[in-house]
């Protein structure tokens, strides 16, 4: 059954998780819980508590987590999606069902800038965001969130053109600087347009990512105020050290680390913000497909990379993919509490780790296992076939 087919079927299903071992709340102020079981009923999380005092009775599908960690589903803040699960950048099919595979049920794209023949006129910008918005909003490979059409400023576009993307339906937009707007003067008047009809914003920072794109300096980053400063460790190219920790403190925009940039500079961002008690505002991303590839894994390697040599625990690393991110963009998943969404991951110690338990192996280093995703209440894989494999993994023990 697809999982569009199994969302319909199951809108007021019940699912239970118990037994779980280490609840992961996503929440930097109280990164764990005790607490043993989850309960959810369609795509939401009802109850979150000790399995004595919840009503656990008439579960449609019930998972025994058998000990293993539960997250709640990864959030990629930086993807260039094109076209379904293609990439042209790569040539690659099926990386968006990769990624749920390395634990992410939510992506929110940077621009689908790699469209072949992407049009850079204004009415073609428009409808080409339209158009990746409506698409991506219907067709989740696994059930993960796509959050697309994602239009990048181009000279010539005026207040009107924004109040139209909102209208119909365009919450965000692409990284500002891969467009033809290149001066902070008119990128934050066209953020400022976006802003007010709703819409956020995300600049690209560092160098040039391919040829062909360019320079985005402290300066035009701080004068363009975009929600988000993307990729502040460089995409892949990293500013000097001056200019990230000049970003790091005369903004209170959140601080986008990736993949796809330079992890020395990841490194500075993070000890940073810890120095200005600001770890709320870090949130992760691949910045992939791109150049360097699609990067299945990619999340979990930002977590074990931060929390190994970052000075931060491994459960405020996974904040970062997930309570953070959804505070700073607005999603209703991200964090394990009543009333959030259903979409959760499962972990455990990978086979053989050195590690004592799951954050002890990933603060040395180690990647997680993962056993089991879920999203809006529905499974979408067991044991993934990306990650080392899990110690333990959850079973579904009633599924009716
Ligand atoms: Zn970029």
């Amino acid at each position: 059954m697809s999982h569009e087919a199994a969302a319909q079927k199951t809108a007021q299903d019940k699912l239970v998780i118990r037994n779980i071992g280490l609840l992961l709340s996503g929440d930097l102020a109280q990164p764990i819980f005790d607490r043993d079981t989850v309960v959810a009923v369609g795509d939401r999380i009802v109850a979150v508590g000790k399995e004595t005092n919840l009503d656990i009775s008439g579960a449609t599908v019930t998972v025994d987590a058998k000990g293993t960690a539960l997250a709640p589903g990864l959030i990629d803040s930086h993807v260039h999606p094109v076209c379904g699960d293609w990439t042209p950048r790569q040539n690659q099919l099926g990386w968006i069902d990769s990624y749920l595979h390395g634990g992410v049920t939510t992506m929110i794209s940077a621009g689908e800038v790699h469209t072949p023949g992407r049009p850079k006129d204004v009415v073609g910008l428009k409808a080409m965001a339209i158009f990746a918005q409506r698409t991506f909003q219907a067709f989740r490979p696994g059930g993960v969130k796509i959050l697309a059409g994602a239009p990048v400023l181009e000279h010539g576009m005026v207040e009107s053109d924004f109040a139209e993307l909102a209208a119909a339906g365009v919450r965000i937009l692409g990284e500002v600087g891969l467009g033809s707007v290149k001066d902070g003067k008119t990128a934050h008047e066209m953020v400022g347009w976006a802003r007010k009809y709703g819409i956020q914003s995300t600049i690209h920072t560092g160098g040039p990512s391919i040829p062909g794109s360019s320079l985005i300096d402290k300066d035009m980053v701080l004068e363009t105020d975009a929600d988000v400063i993307g990729h502040v460790n460089g995409g892949h190219t990293a500013l000097p050290d001056d200019q990230i920790t000049a970003l790091c403190e005369k903004s209170k925009r959140a601080l986008e680390i990736v993949h796809n940039g330079n992890e020395r500079a990841a490194l500075l961002t993070l000890r940073t913000a810890a120095e200005l008690k600001q770890l709320d505002r870090v949130i992760l991303g691949t910045d992939s497909p791109a150049g360097s590839g699609a990067q299945p894994l990619g999340i979990i390697r930002m977590i074990a990379l931060l929390a190994s040599v970052g000075g931060v625990s491994a459960e405020s690393a996974i904040c970062m993919a997930t309570g953070n991110t959804a505070k700073i963009r607005n999603l209703s998943g991200g964090l394990i509490a009543a009333g959030r969404e259903a979409s959760f991951v499962f972990m455990d110690k990978a086979q053989h780790s050195g590690g004592k338990d799951l954050l002890d192996s990933i603060k040395k280093g180690d990647l997680p296992g993962i056993g089991m995703v879920i999203t809006d209440g529905v499974v979408s894989i067991q044991r993934s076939r990306n990650t080392p494999p899990a110690t333990r993994v959850p079973e579904v023990v009633k599924s009716r």
